[in-house]
């Protein structure tokens, strides 16, 4: 049987094609779209401004949804909320809604799961189940901004750091980007999305040519080759000095800031050495650093750092003239950093 298609992975001019193909007119099509980007429809039946047999034939011709809610945490605070979803082959990415006093900002899944084995991650620790769809990217923004929408609110921003590397599915992410930030559609600033790699170089060249206005961050770790190729495996390919040269070709030619994520591991990469060579690494990138403490995972045994090594981390940052921030850890109590509740939820099942 012929796979049905799923409305967010089309174009417009695929379904206009498809709209079309059912004997309606053209603004049929733009309707449907704005109905489902502008007024976020959860369903073709919720169109009210279609008519009912047309809307009997986007049901049954059209997949509305991938996402189906398996698990839905709230944290104690209430700032953060957590859903794992099964996709339709029972692979499973994760979202995550956080709120910042006025901001809503979503953390997107671009793959079930990840190769790439960052020994830190939950993720990495259950590996790859598949490369996720542009649709399936773009459904989990929806299905957040529809139930904020129902309180009058809205997101503020999108980073693509949940399940997976986005570089190592470019081209489906660079699709969702493109149907997000489509002014026709939901019109979402592409300068309000930021796309976290771990360091592919030959993506990161890509995306520099592109010069999309979307921010780019990079997970950085570790400032010397031994200690990130112990932490992130992706190292032995491409090494620091290849990943800062291809960061600061990027910034050369987007005249865009970068940002380095940095996940501080007790006695691991909290060290004075680190930070002092951290330092000398970013002299002269137009950088920015984050960092925060690390969330612990089942398969890991490194801990949080302790307040005073990390007051300690950026001092020698501060004085060097490196800008930093640290970021707050959100929802530990809902296993919110990426893969862990698929771990949790594997375990139990
Ligand atoms: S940190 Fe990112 S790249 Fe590394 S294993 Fe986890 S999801 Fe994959």
């Amino acid at each position: 049987m012929k796979k049905k298609p799923f409305l967010f992975d089309l174009t417009y001019p695929e379904l206009q094609e498809i709209v079309t193909g059912f004997g309606e007119q053209k603004f049929r099509a733009r309707q449907v779209w704005e109905q489902a980007y502008r007024h976020l429809a959860g369903s073709f039946d919720e169109m009210s401004v279609i008519p009912k047999k047309l809307r009997e034939e986007l049901t049954s011709g059209i997949s509305y949804s991938h996402l189906n809610t398996h698990t839905d945490l709230h944290s104690n605070d209430g700032w953060t909320r957590k859903i794992l979803f099964d996709l339709p082959d029972k692979s499973q990415v994760e979202t995550v809604l956080m709120e910042y006093e006025t901001r809503w900002t979503a953390c997107i899944s671009t793959q079930a799961g990840c190769a790439l084995g960052c020994t830190f991650c939950a993720t990495g620790q259950g590996g790859l189940q598949r490369n996720i769809t542009s649709g399936e990217i773009v459904e989990q923004v929806m299905f957040f901004d529809r139930l904020l929408n129902k309180k009058d609110e809205k997101l503020s921003n999108l980073v693509f750091m949940g399940m997976g590397e986005p570089f190592a599915n470019y081209k489906e992410v660079m699709k969702a980007v493109d149907t997000l930030t489509n002014p026709e559609g939901y019109n979402f600033g592409a300068r309000r999305i930021t796309i976290s790699t771990v360091g592919l170089v030959p993506q990161i060249e890509r995306f520099a040519e592109e010069k999309r206005q979307v921010n780019l961050a990079v997970s950085l770790h570790a400032a010397t080759d031994e200690l990130r190729e112990s932490m992130l495996p992706i190292n032995k390919r491409y090494p620091i000095e290849v990943l800062l040269k291809a960061c600061k070709q990027y910034v050369n030619k987007t005249r865009r800031r970068i940002s380095f994520e940095w996940a501080l591991i007790d006695g691991v990469n909290d060290t004075p050495e680190q930070a002092k060579e951290l330092a000398r690494l970013l002299k002269g990138i137009l950088s920015h650093v984050n960092f925060i403490p690390l969330n612990p995972t089942r398969g890991f045994k490194g801990r949080e750092s302790k307040q005073k090594r990390i007051e300690q981390f950026q001092s020698i940052l501060d004085d060097a003239g490196v800008p930093n921030t640290l970021r707050l850890r959100r929802g530990i109590d809902i296993n919110a950093g990426c893969g862990q509740l698929r771990q949790e939820a594997n375990k139990q099942d």
